[in-house]
C-alpha cells in the first residue's frame, strides 16, 4: 500500500530492479578477472548496494563510508565531513563508489579526491539516480541508472528527516510533509 505521506510513485519496485539488474550486468563485465572494493555511501546507497553487489557477479568486496554534506533537511550545505571511514585500505585497489543519488556533486568530488590521495588503482562511480540540473561541480558518474526530474525523492534508501529509507519505491512527498 502506498505510504500516506507519498505524492507520487516515481519508480516502482519493479522498474528499480530491472536498472538495478541492468546495471550489475554492466559491472559484472567492467570487473572481471579483478577484486573491486564496491563502496557504499552511506545511508542513502545500502538498498541499491545490497542489491547491485547481488547482481555482480565477479569477485568484489563491501566497504562503507558515511559523509554528511547535508543538515537535517534537504538543502546541501556544500561542507562535507567524514563521519565513518573504511575499514579498508585504498593503496593499488580498484574501487567502486555506489552512490544512491548525484545532486550538487559535492558528495562525490570529495570522496574522488581523497581517493586519489590514497593511491586507489582505479576509481568508478555508479549512482542509481542523476539529477544532471542541479550540478554545481563539473562531475559524471560512470554508470547511471535512472535521470531523474529535480524533484526531492525518497524511498529505496533515500530519506527526508531520516524516514521513508524502508520504502520498496521512490516517490515524492506531499508538500504539506516538508512545509
Ligand atoms: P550532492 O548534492 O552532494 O550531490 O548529494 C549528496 C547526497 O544528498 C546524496 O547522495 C543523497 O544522499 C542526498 N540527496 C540529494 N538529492 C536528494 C533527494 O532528492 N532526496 C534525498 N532523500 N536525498 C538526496
Ligand atoms: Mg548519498
Ligand atoms: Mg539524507
Amino acid at each position: 500500500m502506498l505510504h500516506p505521506d507519498i505524492k507520487e510513485v516515481l519508480y516502482s519496485e519493479e522498474e528499480i530492479s530491472a536498472v538495478v539488474k541492468d546495471l550489475g550486468a554492466q559491472l559484472t563485465k567492467e570487473y572481471e578477472g579483478k577484486n573491486p572494493l564496491v563502496i557504499g555511501v552511506l545511508k542513502g546507497a545500502v538498498m541499491f548496494m545490497t542489491d547491485l553487489s547481488r547482481a555482480m557477479n565477479c569477485d568484489l568486496e563491501l566497504d562503507f563510508m558515511d559523509v554528511s554534506s547535508y543538515g537535517a533537511g534537504m538543502e546541501s550545505s556544500g561542507d562535507v565531513k567524514i563521519l565513518k571511514d573504511l575499514d579498508t585500505t585504498v593503496d593499488g585497489r580498484d574501487l567502486l563508489i555506489v552512490e544512491d543519488i548525484i545532486d550538487t556533486g559535492r558528495t562525490l568530488s570529495y570522496l574522488i579526491e581523497i581517493f586519489k590521495y590514497r593511491k586507489a588503482k582505479s576509481i568508478k562511480v555508479v549512482t542509481l539516480m542523476d539529477k544532471k540540473e542541479r550540478r554545481v561541480v563539473d562531475l559524471e558518474a560512470d554508470y547511471i541508472g535512472i535521470n531523474v526530474p529535480n524533484e526531492f525523492v525518497v524511498g529505496y534508501g533515500l530519506d527526508f528527516n531520516e524516514k521513508y529509507r524502508n520504502l520498496p519505491y521512490i516517490g515524492i512527498l506531499k508538500t504539506e510533509v516538508y512545509e
